[in-house]
C-alpha cells in the first residue's frame, strides 16, 4: 500500500463526521435496498441469476451486440461514434461542441465523463460545463471528485452544502435542505433553458432496437436530453442488453439496489432525435462508445466486471467503503480512483493500471458484503484476489503455480478441516480453549501499531465459546430477536426466496379494477394523487366531471398559466374549458408555465408510473418544466408491468419516450428527502373510468 493511499485512508479514520455521514448513508441505503427487493415480482435469487446470465452472454458475444445496436441506433437517425480511448472521447466531444459553437454544456450524471476527465479537457478549451445532478453540483463547486458513483456529495453534511453555496453561488447561508434544493433549481433552470448541448450518460443500451435508456430522479437527465438542442450520450461499451425485455429485468434490479427504489421516478428511452412536426426534443443526437480498456478486461481474469450495472450497492455493504469514503480511493500518487469501493477496487486497476491502482484491492476485508448485495451476483471477492494476485494481465494458471509450498500447505490442511462438519467442530473446541487463555490478556496486550488495527476499532478477542455451541444455546432459547436487535432497532429483512409470484401473468387474468387499484395505491405512497372521473355515458371519451375537477384544482393552487399537449391528445372539451377559464395556454415549450397538462399513452400498476410518448402535439416538456404536472389517463391504458409497455408499438417508434413514477425528488443532501428538484413539485393523475369502475 503507497504512502499517498495510507494517508488518505489515515485523514479518513480520523474524521468523525465523514464516518458518521457514510454510516447514515450505509445504513439508511441497505434499510432501503432489503426492503425494496421484498416488492420483486419474483424471487431475488431467480432475478439475480437471471441478471447475471443475461449480462455474462451479452459481455461473451458484446461485438455482434455492438454491432445490431450501432446499426440498429444509426437506422433510427442517432449519430454513432466509437472511441477507443479517453482522448478520442473527449476530441469528439469537442468536436461537436465546436461544430456547434456551443459555450456552455448542461451536463447529468456519468461516471464514464469522469473516467475521461470531460470538464477539464472542456473548460480547457473554454466551454463552460455545468452538472446538473444536485450532488454532482456541489462537488462541482467545491472542485472535488464525486465521493460515491449514486451520491456524489455522500461525504458533507448540509452545514458544509449551505456554506459551498453561500461562498460560491452568494445564496444567504442556510441549512434548510428544501430551501438550499429550490435555490439551485433556480439557478440551474437558466442553464437547462440556455445550454448549446446537453450532455448525459445512458444507463443502457438496448440492441434489439438502438434504444438509449437514463434513469434519473431528480428530472436533470430528462432536461438535458430534451431541452438543448444537441444531445450527446457517452457511453461504455459494456452497457448493453440484448432486448427490451431484458431491460425491464434490469430497471427492476438497478434502482433497488441503487436506491431502494421500485423505479426511479423518471427512466428515459430515447430512439431518435426530434422528428418532423415534434413539439420539442434535441434536433440532433449523438452517442459515443467508449472502449478505453474495456476490450481488454474482456476474457481477462477481471472479465466479469464488465457485468457490473453500477447499481453502487457493494460501495454500501462495503465494511471498509463506509469507514474512508470514496476520496480515500488513489493510486500510488495520491490520484482519486473515478471508481471507488469493492467495484472501484477492480474496475480502476483494470482500466487505469495495475501498477498505479492495483494496491486499492488491498483495502477489502473479503467479507463477501459486496457480493451478497450485488443485484448481477458478481464474486466480488474472487475478483479483488485476482486483483491482489496481478489483476488483468494474470494468467490464473501462472498464479497457482507461484503459491508458496508452504502456503498451499496450510490451505489443504484448512479444506481437509473445512469439508467435515466434525473436524470442523473439534477444531473449533481446540481455539476456544486458546480464546479462554488469551481473554485474560487482553487489557494490556496490544497488537504494534504497524498492524494499522486501532485506527477506528478495537482489535476483537477470540469468543469464549465456539460460534456452534452458541448458536445451539441461542437455537434452544429460541431467542433470535434480542440476540441481534437493541430495543426499537428495526430488522433488515433480506429478499424472499418466493415472493407471490406471477406478475408477468398475462394482463388478461388481471382484474381491471386490480389494476387501477394497484396502480393509485403505488402513485400516491410516491407523494402523486389519483382522482377518478366518471366517463359520459354517452361518449367514451368525454368525461364533464374531469372538466370540473381540473378546474377546480387549478383554482385551488392558483395556476394563471398551463402548457398543455394539443386538443387531439387530450379528451374533448378540455382545452375550451380551459381557455373559457381565462387561463393562459402555451402549446410550446413554456419556462413560465406554472402547470403541464398531458395525456398518458399508459401507465404501469407495478410501479405508479406513467408513460408518455414524444411527438406532434405532445410536447414532454410539458410534465417537466412547470411545477405541477397533470396527467389525464383512461383506466383501460394501465398495464400490469414494464415488459408489457416497453414492448407497446408506440412506445418503441417514438423519438422519446418519459416513465414518469411521481414528482421529482432527491436525497443527495444529508440523506434528506426533498420533492422538486428540477422537474415537478406535483403530479396528479385524472383517471378516466367507466361506471362498473367507480
Ligand atoms: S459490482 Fe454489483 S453491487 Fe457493485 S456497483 Fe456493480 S452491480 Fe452494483
Amino acid at each position: 500500500m503507497s504512502d499517498a493511499f495510507h494517508k488518505k485512508i489515515k485523514t479518513a479514520l480520523g474524521d468523525s463526521q465523514l464516518r458518521a455521514a457514510l454510516d447514515a448513508n450505509s445504513e439508511r441505503r441497505l434499510g432501503a435496498y432489503y426492503r425494496a427487493f421484498q416488492s420483486l415480482p419474483e424471487s431475488f435469487a431467480v432475478m439475480r441469476q437471471r441478471a447475471h446470465a443475461m449480462r455474462a452472454r451479452t459481455i461473451a458475444d458484446l461485438d455482434r451486440y455492438l454491432d445490431e445496436f450501432i446499426s440498429n441506433a444509426e437506422d433510427n437517425g442517432l449519430i454513432v461514434h466509437r472511441a477507443a480511448d479517453a482522448s478520442q472521447a473527449v476530441t469528439i466531444v469537442s468536436d461537436i461542441a465546436q461544430k456547434h459553437g456551443a459555450n456552455l454544456i448542461a451536463k447529468s450524471k456519468t461516471m464514464v465523463s469522469e473516467e475521461i476527465g470531460l470538464n477539464h479537457a472542456l473548460q480547457a478549451k473554454g466551454i463552460n460545463v455545468v452538472e446538473t445532478d444536485l450532488g454532482e453540483y456541489i462537488v462541482q463547486l467545491r472542485h472535488e471528485p464525486p465521493a460515491h458513483i449514486i451520491t456524489p456529495a455522500v461525504h458533507l453534511n448540509r452545514s458544509q452544502v449551505g456554506h459551498t453555496f453561500e461562498e460560491k453561488l452568494g445564496l444567504p447561508y442556510t441549512e434548510d435542505v428544501p430551501a438550499m434544493t429550490a435555490a439551485v433549481r433556480r439557478v440551474l433552470r437558466q442553464t437547462f433553458l440556455t445550454a448549446d448541448i446537453g450532455l448525459s450518460g445512458v444507463n443502457f443500451g438496448v440492441a434489439e432496437s438502438g434504444t438509449l435508456c437514463i434513469v434519473t430522479n431528480e428530472g436533470n437527465g430528462r432536461m438535458v436530453t430534451t431541452v438543448p438542442p444537441v444531445h450527446i450520450a457517452l457511453m461504455g461499451i459494456e452497457r448493453l442488453v440484448p432486448t427490451l425485455d431484458d431491460l425491464a429485468l434490469v430497471l427492476a434490479l438497478l434502482p433497488r439496489a441503487a436506491t431502494g427504489q421500485k423505479t426511479t421516478v423518471y427512466t428515459s428511452l430515447m430512439h431518435a432525435p426530434r422528428q418532423s412536426g415534434d413539439a420539442d426534443g434535441p434536433n440532433e443526437r449523438h452517442l459515443i462508445l467508449l472502449d478505453n480498456g474495456r476490450t481488454a478486461m474482456r476474457g481477462s481474469p477481471l472479465h466479469d466486471a464488465l457485468l457490473c450495472i453500477r447499481c453502487g450497492a457493494c460501495l454500501n455493504a462495503c465494511p471498509v467503503f463506509r469507514e474512508i469514503g470514496g476520496h480515500a480511493y488513489v493510486d500510488n500518487r495520491g490520484r482519486s480512483s473515478t471508481y471507488p469501493g469493492p467495484i472501484g477496487s477492480i474496475v480502476s486497476p483494470a482500466l487505469f493500471g495495475q501498477s498505479e491502482f492495483g494496491q486499492l484491492a488491498r483495502a477489502s476485508s473479503l467479507c463477501g458484503a459486496c457480493r451478497e448485495v450485488c443485484p448481477v451476483d458478481i464474486d466480488l471477492p474472487k475478483l479483488l484476489l485476482r486483483v491482489r494476485a496481478g489483476g488483468i494481465g494474470l494468467d490464473p494458471k501462472l498464479a497457482r503455480k507461484k503459491i508458496p509450498f508452504l502456503v498451499s500447505l496450510l490451505m489443504r490442511a484448512y479444506t481437509w478441516l473445512a469439508t467435515s462438519p466434525r473436524r470442523f467442530a473439534a477444531a473449533q473446541n481446540v481455539s476456544a480453549i486458546f480464546g479462554s487463555l488469551l481473554l485474560p490478556l487482553s487489557e494490556w496486550v496490544r497488537l504494534p501499531s504497524f498492524t494499522g488495527w486501532g485506527y477506528s476499532r478495537d482489535f476483537p478477542m477470540p469468543a469464549r465459546q465456539p460460534f456452534r455451541v452458541r448458536w445451539a444455546a441461542l437455537e434452544k432459547s429460541s431467542n433470535l430477536n434480542e440476540f441481534d436487535l437493541k430495543p426499537g432497532d428495526e430488522r433488515p429483512t433480506p429478499p424472499k426466496s418466493d415472493m407471490s409470484g406471477g406478475s408477468t401473468s398475462s394482463l388478461a387474468a388481471v382484474d381491471r379494477r386490480q389494476l387501477l387499484e394497484k396502480f393509485i395505491t403505488e402513485l400516491t405512497a410516491l407523494d402523486g394523487t389519483a382522482t377518478l372521473c366518471r366517463l359520459d355515458s354517452r361518449s367514451s371519451s368525454r368525461s364533464s366531471q374531469l372538466l370540473e375537477k381540473v378546474l377546480t384544482l387549478l383554482t385551488e393552487k392558483g395556476v394563471e398559466s398551463v402548457q398543455l399537449w394539443s386538443g387531439e391528445q387530450l379528451p374533448p372539451d378540455l382545452l375550451s374549458a380551459l381557455g373559457e377559464s381565462g387561463i393562459r395556454i402555451s402549446g410550446s415549450p413554456d419556462p413560465h408555465a406554472q402547470a403541464g397538462i398531458t395525456g398518458s399513452l399508459a401507465a404501469i400498476a407495478e410501479t405508479g408510473t406513467l408513460v408518455l410518448t414524444s411527438g406532434p402535439g405532445r410536447p414532454l416538456t410539458a410534465s417537466l418544466l412547470p411545477d405541477i404536472h397533470i396527467a389525464i389517463l383512461y383506466s383501460e391504458d394501465i398495464y400490469l408491468n414494464w415488459s408489457q409497455v416497453l414492448n407497446l408499438k408506440k412506445v418503441r417508434e417514438a423519438a422519446s419516450a418519459a416513465f414518469i413514477t411521481g414528482p421529482s425528488r432527491t436525497s443527495d443532501i444529508e440523506m434528506t428527502l426533498t420533492l422538486g428538484v428540477h422537474g415537478p413539485r406535483e403530479v396528479h393523475v385524472f383517471c378516466l373510468v367507466n361506471d362498473e369502475l367507480i
